[in-house]
């Protein structure tokens, strides 16, 4: 309990909170799990970014924000963990004072809503599905990239690479996809 008494303070939540499972979490509950999907179209004219990277290629991803699929798709498995709305809610694409922000900010806000209810970000694990460029070069850049908008460590972020064999409109390169899993433990717990 000392150990969890000190992660509860190092992340600025009251320690007596964590007793109010309205709105901190269930003390009984250790640990929460969330999934998130998002895909975005490949157009001419657009930087690509994946995890907040930017990867070399003749092709960006389009969308209201910088289109960062991989970044959205983590960041609606916190908020799926938290049973809280998917990133539509809190950035949505009809608001023109948000056009072409940075993912990462969106995935601050996911993590930032963990720790406000007293969660914090155990591990997560993704994978980019796209068929062209190559991604293999860029994943460690976008583990780096990714564990130090969550504050959290490289080796607690998984993120891989597959192509889609050609199939569909991923396969066709017309667009990239991105699957994620987080796991969110109690900090009353750890
Ligand atoms: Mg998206």
């Amino acid at each position: 309990m000392l150990n969890g008494l000190n992660r509860v303070i190092s992340v600025g939540v009251e320690p007596d909170k964590c007793l109010d499972w309205e709105m901190y979490g269930d003390e009984n509950e250790p640990m929460r799990i969330g999934y998130g999907y998002d895909i975005h179209r490949l157009v001419e004219g657009r930087p690509l970014v994946l995890g907040g990277v930017v990867i070399p290629c003749e092709f960006g991803l389009d969308g209201h924000s910088d289109a960062d699929c991989l970044t959205h798709a983590l960041a609606d498995a916190i908020f799926g963990a938290l049973s809280l709305p998917d990133i539509g809610h809190w950035f949505p694409n009809t608001d023109p004072s948000i056009r072409g922000i940075d993912s990462r900010k969106i995935l601050e806000k996911a993590v930032q809503e963990a720790v406000t209810r007293g969660w914090t970000v155990g591990n997560v694990d993704c994978v980019v599905v796209a068929e062209h460029p190559r991604i293999g070069p860029h994943l460690d850049a976008m583990r780096a990239s990714l564990s130090a908008t969550m504050g959290i460590r490289p080796d607690q972020v998984g993120v891989k690479a597959t192509t889609n064999e050609r199939v569909g409109d991923i396969g066709r390169g017309l667009a990239i996809a991105a699957h994620a899993i987080c796991l969110l433990k109690s900090v009353c717990d750890v």
